[in-house]
């Protein structure tokens, strides 16, 4: 009798990975261009801040050779230098080019696309307001590339206080790994004061990001509890706890690895959905649901909500190698 209780015990148990998950295009790709650059240039090779925002990936390249620097300062002259995918504001570019590095820019082509926009927007003397998180790489670099034009606002509540130039002319630009719902309403406010906002059909948070949250969501409804994988400075990843928790999962943690489970969190659930962030190579992942099966959770199955085919190539200073 005692098994038979164990096996159905067992039985409404569950653990559900989410598809899509970890890697995106971006970081797929400034994470092979560190990579090549470490085999074309060999050790040292200086990565400007965190390649990608996950503290496993870094600490991989520090053991092959890469070095992280908060300022270009710390890069000595004639070093090569990455820049990360977050994006760069280009007066780093020019320090770069002052200092007389060589640079390899590995800024994801969604973020380039942001940039591209805040400046033909500053050109036409449009103020934009941008949506995002103070003091994130990527919201530095977009402010840098139109600071006179550009207004931060963090949350919903924040476009109230927004005093511009002409209301008549502003428009938004986003953070690519924002919360998409929060950022809906968000610009809900800002077409509420700005009703001549210079129209754009859509945010600019990326297909990866609005994957990974709906994927999330998928699982979300029934969990007793999320688990995601990623860094505590990775902004998807910590959106995806949010949106786990808003989407119905009675608990959501984020986790840098399994080692950070707590056991505690797995009293009375039954139930476990499990993600990871953009930025989180899948072996973590893995290791989670190794964990999971350690502790009396059935072998993991996958849900897939959406096929991801989109990839880019390396930047154009590797591809010319
Ligand atoms: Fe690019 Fe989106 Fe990945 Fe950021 S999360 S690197 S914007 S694809």
């Amino acid at each position: 009798m005692a098994v038979d209780r164990l096996a159905v015990m067992t039985e409404a148990k569950r653990v559900v990975v989410a598809a899509p998950r970890g890697y995106c295009a971006g970081v797929d790709r400034a994470v092979i261009t560190v990579e090549r650059a470490l085999e074309v240039y060999g050790a040292p090779v200086y990565v400007r801040k965190q390649i990608v925002h996950n503290r496993h990936v870094v600490e991989e390249f520090e053991a092959r050779g890469a070095i992280f620097v908060d300022d270009l300062a710390e890069v000595p002259a004639g070093a090569t230098v990455v820049f990360s995918a977050h994006g760069v504001a280009p007066s780093v570019h020019a320090d770069a080019a002052a200092r007389g590095l060589r640079t390899i820019d590995a800024t994801c082509p969604l973020v380039t696309r942001v940039h591209n926009e805040a400046k033909k927007f500053a050109a036409q003397g449009v103020d934009i307001v941008l949506i995002g998180h103070a003091g994130h790489e990527e919201v530095e670099g977009t402010t840098g590339e139109a600071p006179d034009s550009i207004t931060l606002v963090e949350r919903p509540e924040d476009v109230d206080a927004l005093v511009l130039r002409d209301p008549s002319r502003v428009t938004f630009l986003t953070q690519t790994t924002l919360s998409v719902d929060e950022t809906a309403e968000t610009i809900a406010r800002i077409r509420t004061k700005f009703p001549l906002l210079t129209d754009r059909s859509r945010d600019d948070i990326c297909y990866a990001t609005q994957n990974r949250q709906a994927a999330v969501k998928h699982i979300a409804a029934d969990a007793d509890l999320v688990i995601v994988v990623g860094s505590s400075n990775s902004s998807n990843s910590v959106r995806l706890v949010e949106v786990a928790k808003e989407a119905g999962a009675k608990d959501a943690r984020r986790v840098d690895n399994a080692s950070e489970i707590d056991v505690a969190w797995l009293e009375g659930v039954d139930r476990v959905g499990v993600t990871s962030g953009a930025s989180v190579p899948e072996s973590l992942v893995q290791g989670v649901c190794s964990f999971l099966e350690a502790h009396g959770f059935p072998p993991a199955v996958e849900e897939v909500l959406i096929e991801e085919k989109t990839f880019f190539g390396l930047p154009r200073e590797l591809n010319a190698r």
